[in-house]
């Protein structure tokens, strides 16, 4: 399960520091080392972990902490209150377009989950926002992802706009959006084209489509499994489409966490949602206070 040796090592450390009646500042920094050494672990960015270790440490050390009558509990307490603000604190919700259609650009990697989260927001927007979405075909290199797509939409029912793989994405895109307003889609979602890494082309691409579609929402994918890669990923796709919130998937798998103790310190973006199967249902909204929560028991 995802977490598992996260969460293992600091509900230890916190059991340690919780059994003592008083606790000395030594005892703080020796948690601190053995909190530092779980996050790093665990995959988590070393410059978050620096910066999150000294904040905790900080507000632990502060006479109020130190002098209450539970001083273990107030300790527990600030780190669980700094995971959580790490992970941006309150859930982020998916920007939803003022006048419609909504638009919504899913980039990431391949593999990431790119084809799958699209047909799970497509099914999330229907289900809760009551929104009636279109979705469209605009990966036209990867052999089968404009299948993946349409066998998608079959499944959870959504129409899928599809020129098939000789056309351009950034005619695709436009043409997607006349035929929205046509049909009249309140919500359209385009599926883009992955790479295994990113380079110029690809970029340039998404850059052309960001600014034919105006997207309300850049929604990154990335795996959750590839840890400090993931964060890389994120830094990099922000810095040149400058994203709006990120879906990290395939949170069932063991992940040691480190993805999602990093990106949104990293690139101050939101990771909105999780993907917690493979299935079209297993989308989740991200709260970091749960999150935060899970880790520590
Ligand atoms: P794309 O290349 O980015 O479009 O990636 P796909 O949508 O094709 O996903 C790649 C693989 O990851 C597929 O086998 C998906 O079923 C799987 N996948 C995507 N999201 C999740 C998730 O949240 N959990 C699990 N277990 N598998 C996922």
């Amino acid at each position: 399960m995802a977490f598992e040796g996260l969460g293992e090592r600091l509900q230890a450390t916190m059991d340690r520091i919780k059994s003592k009646g008083k606790v000395s500042e030594a005892d703080v920094k020796v948690m601190m080392r053995e909190v530092r050494l779980a996050l790093l672990e665990a995959d988590v960015n070393f410059k978050v972990v620096k910066q999150f270790i000294g904040q905790v440490r900080e507000r632990a050390l502060g006479s109020d902490v130190m002098q209450s009558l539970t001083p273990g509990q107030q300790v527990i307490k600030i780190v669980k209150e700094e995971l959580t603000e790490l992970m941006g604190g309150e859930n982020q919700k998916i920007n939803l377009a003022q006048k419609p259609p909504t638009v919504i650009m899913m980039v990431g990697l391949q593999g990431a989950g790119k084809t799958t989260t699209a047909g799970k927001l497509a099914l999330h927007l229907r289900k809760n926002h009551n929104k009636k979405p279109l979705l469209v075909a605009g990966d036209i290199y990867r052999p089968a992802a404009i299948d993946q797509l349409e066998t998608v939409g079959k499944q959870i029912d959504i129409p899928v706009f599809n020129l098939g793989d000789q056309v351009k994405p950034q005619e695709i895109a436009t043409k997607a959006l006349e035929h929205a307003k046509e049909e009249h889609h309140d919500t359209v979602i385009i599926d883009t084209a992955g790479r295994l890494h990113i380079d110029e082309d690809l970029m340039n691409e998404l850059k052309d489509i960001k600014e034919i579609a105006s997207p309300d929402e850049i929604m990154l994918v990335v795996d959750s499994m590839t840890g400090q890669d993931a964060v890389n990923v994120a830094e990099s796709f922000n810095n040149l489409l400058d994203i709006t919130g990120v879906t990290l998937t395939k949170l069932d798998g063991d992940t040691r966490g480190g993805a999602a103790l990093s990106i949104r310190s990293v690139t101050e973006k939101p990771i909105k949602f999780v993907g917690v199967s493979e299935k079209m249902d297993g989308l989740e909204s991200f709260h970091p206070d749960r999150m935060a929560q899970r880790i520590l028991g």
